[in-house]
């Protein structure tokens, strides 16, 4: 699943071929009608033709198009979703669900192989991401912030870091390379960090996110940027999907356990409970 990194390197790669740009023709494809959550495809069609978009923004996995009527265009990947900038001749990949053609003889496809992408069209982006707190880059998220949260939960750190309302944009990726930059191991109670390593996981949480946006993300499956390229990050990563590697700080082989339903990678040795 495309997370932080994945969606801002493809924000980044749109803005300037969507902002200032009309909307001319959307065409939802059939199987593609779910993505529509707050309209019938055909409503949601009609919407968004001929509306301008004037900002392209992203909160946690959220990317927000801020259109000319005041209305908000909210799009959420997640598993397999993948935003492509095409010529309108282009023709429909495999997993096409929806095309936006604009006006200037491009056209932004959907791809979404398993069919779980969201599109809302909202007064307020709020209304679109329920249970979202700070993004992860953002300057709400703080250590305070993070302290405050985790002594709440008794849940695995691992598991607190996947909370949205904690850490928008953080997913599977990178709450286990955060653990491993802070030398946690992620099965700790997250009510039993103290403030020193909460600090640490505060900061680890910004830097794995940072490491990755600066190689535009990574590509372990499906995700593409909004060019149709790869990230390069998934060739940096320290323990994600490394299970039986040497760390490359310690030479343990890197284990796997699961938790909260999700595979969870660390060095048994430099992460300490
Ligand atoms: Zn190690």
């Amino acid at each position: 699943m495309p997370e932080l990194p994945e969606v801002e390197t493809i924000r980044r790669d749109l803005t300037p071929l969507l902002v200032g740009r009309r909307i001319t023709h959307v065409a939802i494809q059939p199987g593609g009608e779910r993505l529509a959550i707050t309209h019938s495809p055909w409503a949601l069609e009609a919407a968004l033709t001929g509306r301008r978009i004037e900002g392209l923004e992203r909160h946690g996995k959220y990317l927000v198009a801020r259109l000319d009527d005041g209305r908000a265009w909210v799009l959420h990947l997640r598993m397999t979703g993948s935003l492509v900038h095409v010529p309108t001749e282009a023709p429909a990949g495999r997993y096409e669900r929806a095309r936006v053609d604009l006006d200037d003889g491009t056209s932004l496809r959907f791809n979404d192989l398993r069919k779980f992408g969201t599109w809302h069209l909202v007064e307020d982006p709020a209304d679109a991401m329920p249970h979202t707190g700070p993004d992860a880059l953002g300057p709400a998220f703080t250590t305070a912030w993070l302290r405050a949260q985790l002594a709440r939960r008794s849940v695995p750190v691992k598991s607190a870091l996947l909370d949205q309302h904690i850490a928008a944009g953080v997913g599977n990726i990178y709450a286990d390379e955060a653990c491993f930059r802070a030398r946690i191991d992620p099965r700790t109670p997250a009510n039993t960090l103290g403030p020193r390593r909460v600090a640490r996981l505060h900061d680890a949480v910004v830097a794995a996110l940072e490491a990755s946006l600066a190689d535009r993300g990574s590509s372990f499956s499906d995700y593409r940027d909004g060019l149709g390229g790869e990230g390069m990050h998934h060739v940096r990563v320290r323990v994600f999907r490394r299970t039986d590697l040497p760390c490359y700080d310690c030479g343990t082989a890197i284990q796997r356990v699961r938790i909260a339903g999700r595979s969870t990678h660390y060095c048994p040795r430099c992460q300490k409970t």
